[in-house]
């Protein structure tokens, strides 16, 4: 029954003579060999989240959103599996190309790119600049021109749909200050188009996170459709239609979940007769269920109220919860006749520092493992280190065996450089 519930999060996810393993590994030892918090990621479950989207879309570009899980170890997987990458710093493009992903299957979003930036990534030569708005085409059509060099971007639009997500998650309703309104692109496209250093090649659009209804996206996707007719009508020739990422995980028990078929399903039949190439931009559905936090109890303390558990991970190092109010599954690492009713927190000075409230898991005393599921994204990457705290270690489990691709920080990692 457990195992059953265990496998909707990840196939790769299971009890094994009553303690946790994943893709092989048996989480206790991993544990105890390399201490807590520990971010653990599976290759396998990596691979076959890829390997889905590249069988739904043969012939789109899978651009990895590297923002998700930026660990190196991860992105040399998506490049092994053929991805490019989705990128939103500098810093992101500089990582995925040391994780092995060509420059010219990168892609580059965000709305305040600085000149650094532009021009390091004007250098790389990337794919395509996915550009926010009219003055950062102007100064990026500035900077090419100083190197001699054509841009090429597409416009991000914003289709103004809502996509049922969290309102922090929302990136493509009018309010939000991502893209350029849909309505006012054409112009924008028209102009940008006799720029001297830009060449127009793509439509962008993301319309936000965590989706687990996909009709947001088939509207989306219509109307990025009507804007790429009038500009061939205009002759302006799009190359590549990019519509972002998206696509919702299971964090709940109960949710359901859409896969990448099912996007195809609502995404290519208002594709027919467009003549350019897909991009894809997912990040959540790849490595989301493709990670979990691994943390150790502490101390147990009851209240008049409730029973605290107290783990040493906190929200430095998983900040959903505290930050969107997410919820984690959460299990223990083994399995034991008797559950407990309790709230899993951190040791961090904050009331908010809460994993899990009022969750039933199996009994755990001092010392014994947590496991957080659906880490594998927006969680390592948003750490901190408040409270003083360094940085959970992370580590890439495959059929059995394991690689540790971060190691754990100390603190004077977290001194470096600093002086009184
Ligand atoms: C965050 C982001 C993505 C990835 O979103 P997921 O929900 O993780 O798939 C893709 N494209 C852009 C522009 C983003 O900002």
């Amino acid at each position: 029954m457990r195992n059953e519930l265990l496998k909707e999060y990840s196939p790769y996810l299971e009890f094994k003579n009553g303690t946790l393993h994943f893709d092989g590994v048996n989480l206790k030892k991993l544990a105890e060999e390399l201490g807590t918090p520990l971010y653990v990621y599976s290759a396998n479950h990596i691979r076959d989240q890829i390997r889905a989207y590249k069988e739904a879309f043969p012939d789109a570009l899978i651009a990895y959103a590297v923002k998700a899980n930026f660990n190196l170890g991860v992105i040399k997987i998506a490049a092994e599996e053929g991805c490019g990458a989705d990128t939103v710093s500098g810093g992101e493009i500089y990582r995925a190309i040391k994780g092995g992903i060509p420059a010219n299957k990168i892609v580059y979003a965000g709305v305040g790119k600085t000149d650094e930036e532009l021009n390091y990534a004007l250098e790389q030569d990337i794919l395509m600049f996915n550009t926010e708005s009219e003055m950062e085409i102007e100064v990026l059509n500035e900077l090419a021109g100083k190197k001699g060099k054509k841009a090429r971007i597409a416009v991000r639009v914003n289709p103004d749909v809502d996509p049922k997500t969290h309102p922090k998650i929302a990136t493509g309703m009018k309010k939000s200050k991502f893209g350029i309104d849909i309505n006012k692109a054409f112009e924008v496209y028209k102009w940008a188009s006799q720029l001297p250093n830009i060449e127009v090649v793509g439509i962008h659009c993301h319309i936000g996170s965590q989706l687990l209804d996909l009709s947001p996206f088939g509207e989306a996707v219509e109307k990025v459709v009507n804007l790429y007719n009038k500009l061939r009508a205009e002759g302006i020739e799009i190359k590549y239609i990019d519509i972002g990422g998206g696509l919702g995980i299971k964090y709940k028990p109960e949710d359901k979940v859409p896969t990448p078929k099912d996007l195809a399903d609502i995404v290519l039949p208002k594709l027919k007769g467009v003549d350019a190439q897909l991009i894809l931009e997912p990040g959540r559905s790849i490595a989301g269920n493709g990670g979990l936090l691994l943390t150790q109890v502490q101390f147990l303390k009851q209240k008049e109220e409730k029973l605290f558990v107290m783990v040493d991970a906190g929200f430095n190092d998983l900040l959903r919860p505290a930050m969107y109010g997410s919820y984690h599954h959460i299990v223990a690492v083994e399995e034991k006749p008797k559950t407990i009713r309790c709230d899993i927190v951190g040791p961090i000075c904050e009331t908010g520092d809460i994993l899990g409230e009022d969750r039933e898991i199996c009994e755990v005393n001092r010392k014994d493992y947590l496991a957080i599921l659906s880490a594998g994204a927006y969680g390592f990457v948003m750490s901190s280190h408040y409270n003083m705290r360094p940085r959970a270690a992370e580590v890439i489990v495959e059929n059995g065996e394991y690689r540790i691709t971060r190691p754990r920080e100390d603190w004077d990692y977290i001194l470096w450089k600093e002086t009184v």
